[in-house]
């Protein structure tokens, strides 16, 4: 049997260079860019809440990273290091190396380096702190929406939702279908690029994880603005585009989770800034609506006409 530290040095011990001490002593030492603010974000991932408990280990590894990357993402801040903590059933040392597999390959991509964490014995939980710079009062918050500011959404919206939908056999896809969304639930592209390229542009900033409608009500009750949204410009993923008057499909567009998109607002004389800014990241962005002064989200519909809609996004208290 494989001790604790076995593990951790096998799994989770890799170079840190951009750390002055990482895995391996009571805490790491890390020293910012000089200058620069630490954005930090933790989130945590339940078996059988945020995932589904025979859920592929490498997959976990990718995607555990990948949600709290976007809240990185979404603060416009440059990923530097992670912790990880985790709690495991047993040492099972193939479902250790493909999950760190999952893992670290996301880590490269983005730069990040893992400086610590925690092993333990437990039902299966995973929980990244993220860490993250971004110049003195430049980052992206919830709080700087506007009236008359546009409202923006990158990539494609309601996809993850419509995967999860799949797996629970609420819905029925074609094959080729199936498997984007799955793949769109289960290996969500962090924006980290697009978050980056709106500083200095965009007003506020949320990512899309627990659905449009709830995230975005977030940045209206931040910013303490309202807003109203174009339902026939809402990027829809293209699985749900010919289902749409179906209310599973709506509901995966309005208030399907796990999307991870940015939305976001920006004066509407930037832009061209952000489309540049979306086409610098290789994410198409697309404008959805208006900020406004009055409280509350109206939809409306091609034609102008409100539309009403109940479900709001995932609430871990509300939904029991
Ligand atoms: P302590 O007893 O001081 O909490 P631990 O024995 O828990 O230390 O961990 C030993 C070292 O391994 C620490 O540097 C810790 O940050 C690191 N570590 C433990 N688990 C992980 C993990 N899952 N990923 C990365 N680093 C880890
Ligand atoms: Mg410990």
């Amino acid at each position: 049997m494989p001790s604790e530290f076995d593990l951790i040095a096998r799994h989770f011990t890799r170079a840190s260079p951009g750390a002055r001490l990482g895995v391996g002593d009571d805490a790491a030492l890390l020293a910012p860019s000089p200058g620069m603010e630490i954005a930090i974000s933790t989130d945590m991932l339940l078996a059988g809440r945020h995932f589904l408990p025979d859920a592929d280990a490498e997959g976990l590894g990718y995607k555990t990273l990948a949600v709290n990357l976007s809240d990185l993402a979404a603060m416009g801040a440059r990923p530097r290091w992670a912790l990880l903590a985790v709690a495991l059933p047993e040492a099972d040392e193939d479902w250790l190396a493909a999950f760190s597999h999952g893992f670290f390959a996301l880590a490269g991509e983005h730069g990040v380096e893992l400086v610590g964490g925690d092993t333990t014995r437990g039902p299966l939980t995973l929980c990244v702190s993220i860490l993250g710079e971004v110049a003195p009062g430049q980052a992206l918050t919830r709080a700087g929406a506007r009236p008359g500011d546009a409202v923006w959404v990158s990539g494609e919206l309601g996809g993850a939702a419509l995967g999860l939908a799949h797996l629970r056999g609420e819905s029925r896809l074609a094959e080729a279908e199936a498997a984007a969304c799955v793949e769109r639930l289960e290996q969500p592209t962090p924006r980290i690029a697009l978050g980056q390229a709106l500083l200095g542009i965009a007003s506020a900033a949320i990512d899309v994880s627990d659905g449009l409608l709830a995230d975005l009500g977030h940045i209206l009750e931040r910013s303490g603005v309202g807003a109203e949204l174009r339902f026939d410009r809402l990027p829809a993923h293209p699985a749900l585009l010919t289902r749409l008057p179906d209310p599973l499909a709506r509901r995966c567009l309005l208030a399907g989770g796990d999307d991870y998109e940015l939305c976001f607002t920006a004066p509407s004389e930037r832009a061209d800034d952000v489309l540049a800014a979306g086409r610098a990241a290789g994410v198409p962005v697309t404008r959805i609506g208006r900020i406004v002064a009055g409280p509350g989200l109206v939809l409306r519909g091609a034609d102008g006409a409100p539309i009403t809609f109940e479900a709001r996004g995932y609430d871990h208290f509300a939904a029991g």
